[in-house]
């Protein structure tokens, strides 16, 4: 578990010394500050969990996969290396799959193995992706218009019903 908070730091160091371009003491002081940091929050939620009752044990004891899925990477759990997507095919190297993975980490069968920011992307392809859903939307609001300007039967004695 520790050595994914020493990965986290790592990561978010890295990212700042390409970003800011630290030196190496000030890239090492960062890291220091981080994992310090992350392990603080760390214990801080560990303190959370263990305080409220009726948690299981076991779920505390076992590495939070919460933690290892963040934005822009996802951390494989088994080897602690970093994806945007943790595949299948990598999976097997640890003789898992993506389902035996998530029972073996208690990840709910809906969390996507991805970087938080692939999967919203996914869901907005996906939403993208169903031109029969809005095609049925769009024509829904356009008949209802169509119905009230052409006044139908329907519509004038629904009209009638409304204003009496
Ligand atoms: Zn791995």
């Amino acid at each position: 578990m520790s050595s994914l908070v020493i990965k986290m730091a790592t990561d978010l160091v890295v990212a700042q010394t390409h970003a800011q371009q630290l030196t190496p003491d000030e890239a090492r002081e960062l890291l220091f500050s981080t994992h310090a940091t992350l392990l603080a929050l760390q214990s801080q939620e560990a303190v959370g969990t263990s305080a409220s009752p009726g948690q299981p044990s076991a779920a505390v004891a076992r590495p939070d996969w919460r933690s290892s899925i963040l934005r822009h990477a996802i951390t494989c759990m088994e080897c602690g290396a970093t994806f945007k997507q943790l595949s299948a095919r990598h999976l097997r190297t640890h003789d898992l799959d993506p389902r035996s993975y998530r029972d073996k980490y208690g990840i709910p069968r809906t969390q996507a193995l991805s970087a938080r920011a692939i999967t919203a992307h996914r869901r907005q392809l996906a939403h993208r992706i169903r031109p029969w859903e809005l095609a049925h939307t769009d024509r829904g609001a356009a008949s209802d218009t169509a119905e009230t300007s052409s006044q139908t039967p329907a519509a004038q004695s629904r009209k009638r019903a409304s204003s009496s």
